[in-house]
C-alpha cells in the first residue's frame, strides 16, 4: 500500500477538504509510490488566508528581525544537508533523474538557503538627495503573499529557487509543486517547520495545476505569482493575473542554440554540447537542443557527438551505472516520441540509442537519446521545445549566418558558444538575444549569478540578488524638515 501523504497548510499536516488525492508514480517502473492530496479552491483559500495573516501581523515580514529570519533560513540549509542522501533518493523516485544529479540538486538547494539567509540581513534602501529642507527615504518592503508554482524537472531546486529569496525578503508563500513531483516539496515544508518557520509562513498545496494552482491566480489576498513552467501556462497566468494586476514573474521554456565554431576544442565542446542536450534526460528549459556546427568540422563533430550519445546508459536513476533516467511521465514520453516521429519525416535521423533491457523497467517512461541532422532551422524539431533527449544538428558557414539562425526563435533563454577566439566568443555572446550565454561550457547556473529569459522565455530574473527584486516593493517616504 502506497503512503497516503498530507500537505502543509497553516502549520498543520492536512488532507484535501474533500479527501481527494492524486497518485505519485515512479517513472522508472510506472508504479504508484504514494498519494498526495489533490487540493482545490477551499484548501488554497485556507493556505492563502494563513499566509496573509502571517504577512500582515508581522509573523515573518517587516516586523520580524532580519537576523531571526536569517537564522531560521540557515537552519533550513543545515537540515537539507543533514537529509541530503534521503532527499536525493526521494527526488530520483519522484522524477527519475540519476542519483548523482539529484545529489547535486540537493546540495544547491542547501546552498540557496544559505545564500539567501545571508541576504536577509542585507536588504537595504537608499537616501537620495532632495535639498536641505527635506529628506527622502527609499525603503524596501516584502511584496506580501506569494504563490510559487513550479515544474517537475528540478522539483526541489525550483521550489527553493523561489522560496529562499521570497523568505529572505520577508514574504510568506504558498507553494504549488508539479502534480508529478510533489514529494520533496512536502519535505521542504517539514524542514521549514522543523527549522522554526512560524505557522502560515510556508504552505504547500499539492494537486493538479488548474485546481490547486488556478485559485492562487485569482485569490485577492495573493500579491504575487512566481511561475516556472511552460510558455502556454505562463501566458495563461499572466492574462489571469492581469485582472488584479498581481505581480508576475515567469521562467518559461527555450530552444537554446549551441554554436560550435571551427576552432573549438572538440574534446571539451562535444561532451559539453551533448551534456547540454541529454543531461537530465533533456528535461531542461535551457537545453542547447539546436546544435549549430561550422560546416568545415561538421562531419567529425557529428560523428563524435553520436559516439558520445552511444555511451549513455539508460536505467533506473538509483542504479549507479545509469547516466540517463526515464522521462517524468507517460504523457511526457508520448510527447517526446511524437517529436521524434515528426523529426523522421522532416529531418534525417542520425542516431537513436537503446532503451533499458531490464524487465523490471519495462513499464518505465524511457526515451533513448536521439540525434537528427537538418539543413534548416525551420523544421518543427528545431522550433518547438521538445523537453526530452533529442538533438537537432544544423551546419553553418559564417558568424553572421549562425547569429541569425541562433536568434531565429521565439525563445531567448540561453545559448552556448564553443571557440578559442575570445573576441569572437564575446561578440557572438553580445549578439545572441538570450538571458544566459555560456562560453566553452553549457548549463552552469550558480546560485550567486542570474537566471532568466529574453523574448518568450520569460519575464524577470531569478538567482543572485536579482531574485530579491521579485519579492520586494519599494516605498518612498518624504520628510519635510522645515517644521
Ligand atoms: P507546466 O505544464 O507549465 O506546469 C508548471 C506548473 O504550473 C505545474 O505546477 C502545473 O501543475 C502548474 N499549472 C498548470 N496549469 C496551471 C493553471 N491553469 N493554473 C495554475 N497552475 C498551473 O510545465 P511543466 O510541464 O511542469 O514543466 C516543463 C516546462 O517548464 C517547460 O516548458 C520548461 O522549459 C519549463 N521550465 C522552465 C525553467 C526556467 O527556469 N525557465 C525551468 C524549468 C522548467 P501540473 O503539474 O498539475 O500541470
Ligand atoms: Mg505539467
Amino acid at each position: 500500500m502506497a503512503d497516503a501523504l498530507t500537505m502543509y497548510i497553516d502549520g498543520r499536516w492536512v488532507h484535501a477538504h474533500d479527501g481527494a488525492t492524486i497518485e505519485v508514480v515512479d517513472p522508472s517502473t510506472g508504479r504508484v509510490i504514494a498519494t498526495v492530496p489533490a487540493a482545490g479552491a477551499v484548501d488554497v483559500d485556507i493556505a492563502v488566508r494563513a499566509a496573509r495573516r502571517a504577512s500582515d501581523d508581522g509573523t515573518w515580514g517587516s516586523a520580524v528581525a532580519e537576523r531571526e529570519r536569517s537564522r531560521i533560513m540557515f537552519r533550513m540549509a543545515e537540515l537539507v544537508r543533514e537529509q541530503r542522501d534521503e532527499l536525493a533518493e526521494l527526488e530520483v523516485r519522484d522524477c527519475g533523474k540519476p542519483l548523482a544529479d539529484a545529489r547535486g540538486d540537493i546540495d544547491e538547494v542547501a546552498f540557496m538557503f544559505e545564500y539567501y539567509a545571508g541576504w536577509a540581513t542585507k536588504i537595504s534602501g537608499d537616501i537620495p538627495p532632495v535639498g536641505p529642507g527635506a529628506m527622502s527615504l527609499i525603503v524596501k518592503e516584502p511584496v506580501g503573499v506569494c504563490g510559487l508554482i513550479v515544474p517537475w524537472n528540478y522539483p526541489m531546486m525550483m521550489a527553493a529557487q523561489k522560496m529562499a529569496p521570497a523568505l529572505a525578503a520577508g514574504c510568506t508563500v504558498v507553494l504549488k509543486p508539479a502534480e508529478q513531483t510533489p514529494l520533496t516539496a512536502l519535505r521542504l515544508a517539514a524542514i521549514a517547520e522543523a527549522a522554526g518557520v512560524p505557522a502560515g509562513v510556508v504552505n504547500v498545496v499539492t494537486g493538479i495545476g488548474a485546481q490547486a494552482g488556478g485559485p492562487l491566480l485569482v485569490h485577492p489576498m495573493v500579491d504575487k505569482i512566481s511561475f516556472t513552467g511552460s510558455k502556454d501556462v505562463g501566458k495563461h497566468i499572466q492574462r489571469t493575473c492581469a485582472d488584479q494586476l498581481k505581480r508576475v514573474t515567469l521562467e518559461l521554456g527555450g530552444k537554446s542554440p549551441n554554436i560550435v565554431f571551427a576552432d573549438a576544442d572538440l574534446a571539451v565542446a562535444v561532451p559539453g554540447t551533448c551534456n547540454g542536450v541529454f543531461g537530465n534526460q533533456g528535461e531542461v528549459c535551457s537545453a542547447g537542443s539546436r546544435v549549430f556546427v561550422d560546416a568545415s568540422i561538421y562531419d567529425e563533430t557529428l560523428q563524435a557527438m553520436t559516439d558520445f550519445a552511444a555511451g549513455i546508459t539508460l536505467g533506473s536513476g538509483l542504479d549507479p551505472a545509469t547516466t540517463m533516467g526515464p522521462l517524468v511521465s507517460a504523457v511526457q514520453r508520448d510527447r517526446v516520441n511524437g517529436y521524434i516521429e515528426s523529426g523522421r519525416t522532416e529531418a534525417r535521423l542520425v542516431f537513436e540509442g537503446q532503451r533499458p533491457s531490464d524487465p523490471e523497467l519495462s513499464g518505465g517512461y524511457f526515451v533513448a537519446p536521439t540525434i537528427f541532422e537538418s539543413t534548416s532551422n525551420t523544421v518543427r524539431i528545431a522550433r518547438e521545445e521538445i523537453f526530452g533527449p533529442v538533438m537537432t544538428v544544423i551546419p553553418f558557414r559564417s558568424v553572421d549566418e549562425v547569429v541569425a539562425l541562433a536568434n531565429d526563435t521565439e525563445y531567448g533563454l540561453a545559448a552556448a558558444i564553443w571557440t578559442r577566439d575570445i573576441g569572437r566568443a564575446l561578440r557572438t555572446a553580445r549578439s545572441v538575444r538570450a538571458g544566459v550565454v555560456w562560453i566553452n561550457d553549457s548549463q552552469p547556473a550558480p546560485t550567486e549569478t542570474m537566471w532568466g529569459g529574453y523574448k518568450q522565455s520569460g519575464i524577470g530574473r531569478e538567482l543572485g540578488p536579482y531574485a530579491l527584486d521579485a519579492y520586494l516593493e519599494s516605498k518612498h517616504i518624504y520628510i519635510n524638515l522645515a517644521n
